[in-house]
């Protein structure tokens, strides 16, 4: 098999000026080469005007600007972008955009984006857990997610009023797969999408979504980063969570929740639990009063995540009042607590879920990968 040449997005900041040097090229190069992918965002070697045109002829010959491809796109009713991109070996994994209207006067726009190609948590809820494991995203595949969008908007948004409601404010890793089981590549990630010579996105308005990989959990809160970070509970017991959340069989609620009061001392700073909600399996309210004593003395933010629509019925959405009720329990017993607002329900809004709908079209009729 032929390597495939390097991608840009893949290196950090002195992997690429080491390709630079390489090349033959003086050193100032990489910082041009960089203020064109990340602030500029070109979409080809042949934007970068101030390049000269037999570096840019090497750079096409030796590298790849990008290491994703765009392979379908929808697009909501209420403004979620829903897209599904094709990785170098023909693997694919979805990205999802939240557009926020402005409240007082601010908009937000997040983006969730996919750490690995499958997952090998495999709770059985989740679309993504049910496809299995196939492999890592490498950096730049983790990277390049975000700059498709940001560059769609900037394509797109020329008569935004101000430069934040033209561009990313916010990015969440709770697309496909368990970003802590791909450390190394999510650190480098984050530190090109933080750094200023990268694309500048503040370390706080970047969150990692984990389902409680203990040593992860551990090796993070000693980064000294601002970066957000949000636990998958969904149980309060270790028999109901073994079930819902396999990876408690090796790291149960106590070593979990010992892990995140230790990450809150260490960081000084707020976790997120996040806490779906399924009919008749964690939605009574002796278990939200179970939730408050697990997390009592945390400083913790819970976030409710009424269930997605699913094939499996065992995993169904409680009604709005049960939702409300098990919020007002938490309420009461002292724990901030929201519920998630529901965003994409019309275009497979959930993790993995366009995805693993496109699969199972693509197997039965291979030619078409149509909504
Ligand atoms: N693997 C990490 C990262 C994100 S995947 C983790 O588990 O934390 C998890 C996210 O996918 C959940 O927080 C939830 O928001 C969403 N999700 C997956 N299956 C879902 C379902 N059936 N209903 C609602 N949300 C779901
Ligand atoms: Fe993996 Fe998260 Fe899905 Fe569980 S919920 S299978 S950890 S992606």
């Amino acid at each position: 098999m032929t390597q495939n040449p390097v991608c840009v997005t893949d290196l950090n900041t002195v992997q690429l000026q080491e390709l630079i040097a390489r090349m033959g090229e003086p050193a100032y190069r990489a910082r041009q080469l960089q203020h064109w992918v990340y602030q500029r965002l070109a979409g080809s070697f042949d934007e970068m005007s101030d390049l000269p045109a037999d570096f840019r002829q090497k750079l096409v010959q030796e590298t790849r600007l990008h290491s994703i491809t765009l392979a379908h796109e929808v697009t909501g009713g209420d403004g979620t972008v829903k897209a599904l991109f094709t990785l170098a070996d023909g693997k694919t994994v979805e990205s999802t955009f939240m557009p926020y209207p402005p409240l007082s006067g601010r908009a937000r726009q997040t983006l969730c984006i996919s750490t690995q190609v499958g997952c090998p948590v495999g709770c059985p809820f989740c679309a993504t857990g049910q496809q299995g494991f196939e492999r890592n995203l490498t950096p730049g595949e983790i990277i390049d997610q975000v700059l498709y969008f940001a560059r769609r908007m900037k394509d797109r948004g020329n008569g935004a009023k101000n430069k934040r409601d033209n561009s990313i404010t916010n990015v969440v890793f709770m697309g496909m797969g368990e970003p802590l089981a791909n450390y190394d590549a999510l650190l480098q990630a984050i530190e090109m999408l933080n750094s200023p010579d990268g694309l500048g996105l503040g370390a706080r308005r970047m969150t990692i979504s984990t389902s409680g990989l203990v040593p992860g959990i551990e090796r993070l809160s000693r980064e000294k980063l601002q970066v957000g970070l949000a636990v998958s509970l969904h149980a309060s017991d270790n028999a109901l969570r073994n079930k819902l959340v396999p990876i408690n069989k090796k790291y149960p609620l106590e070593a979990l929740i010992a892990a995140c009061r230790a990450y809150c001392k260490a960081t000084e700073t707020r976790i997120s639990f996040e806490y779906i909600l399924f009919e008749g399996l964690n939605d009574s309210i002796e278990q939200a009063r179970s939730v408050a004593r697990l997390l009592a003395g945390l400083d913790c933010h819970v976030n409710l995540i009424p269930a997605n629509r699913s094939a499996d019925r065992h995993f169904k959405s409680p009604s709005p009042e049960a939702v409300a009720a098990f919020q007002a329990e938490l309420q009461r017993q002292s724990i901030f607590c929201t519920v998630r607002e529901k965003r994409g329900l019309d275009i497979d809004g959930g993790c993995g879920q366009l995805r693993s709908r496109l699969m199972n079209e693509a197997h039965r009729e291979p030619r078409s990968v149509r909504p």
